[in-house]
């Protein structure tokens, strides 16, 4: 993996200590509840890459519809602590961000930002797992690397309905900085899209400060409807 060749023989061991743990204390299936390991060899076919675009501007790719098990896993990794399944999701991830790279005809060093959690979720979880899914999603791209570029500044509602309700409701969420990333092209990335309106203040956020987003990767998409 990634993480052997950039983080030497330390990270390596603490990142199976990790792994070991997580599965110790799991002991069923993150994606199905069958008892065993934390991936069953029926739902670990899901995490095959192959991702997909969706109407979006700027182009949004995604890794994999956000329906089960791939619901759970996410669900289980954000909420339940399973950092075991980082790499299983961050694969998805990254396929979605080289097929941005490919179609979009980008050449790195690209940065991948992160949209950051809401406060209470970060309190609640103790990690940022959006950005851990972004930091080993670039580990496993050449060329690519994670940057916190965007904070979140004001809280907003997470049901805050669709349409121009949430879109007013996302507005002034964010705030960018721009501190080494001159003429590096910048790929936004979630874990899931469901309506959008969050990436779009996200989009707005860079390009105020100067920050051309060129695409839009995550993990996972809902399916479209009502936007
Ligand atoms: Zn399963």
């Amino acid at each position: 993996m990634a993480g052997i060749r950039r983080g030497g023989a330390a990270a390596v061991v603490r990142a199976l200590a990790r792994d070991a743990a997580d599965v110790v204390l799991s002991r069923s299936c993150a994606g199905c509840g069958l008892p065993g390991s934390i991936l069953c060899a029926r739902c670990a076919p899901a995490l095959k890459i192959a991702p997909r675009q969706r109407d979006f501007e700027p182009p949004l790719w995604f890794g994999a519809a956000y329906a089960e098990p791939i619901r759970s896993l996410i669900i289980a990794h954000k909420d339940g602590g399973q950092r075991a399944l980082t790499h299983a999701l961050a694969r998805l991830l990254a396929g979605a961000v080289d097929a941005a790279l490919g179609h979009g005809g980008l050449a790195g060093p690209v940065l991948l930002v992160p949209v950051p959690p809401h406060r209470s979720s970060l309190r609640r979880r103790g990690r940022d797992t959006v950005a851990e899914l972004s930091i080993a999603a670039s580990r496993a791209l050449p060329g690519c690397s994670t940057a916190r570029l965007l904070l979140r500044v004001r809280e907003t509602s997470r049901n805050a309905g669709r349409g121009a309700r949430e879109r007013s409701d996302q507005a002034g969420a964010f705030a960018a900085r721009t501190g080494g990333t001159a003429a590096r092209p910048v790929i936004l990335v979630d874990d899931v899209v469901t309506t959008g309106a969050t990436l779009r203040e996200g989009v707005r956020a860079l390009e105020a400060a100067g920050v051309r987003v060129a695409a839009i990767a995550c993990v996972a998409s809902t399916p479209l409807q009502g936007r």
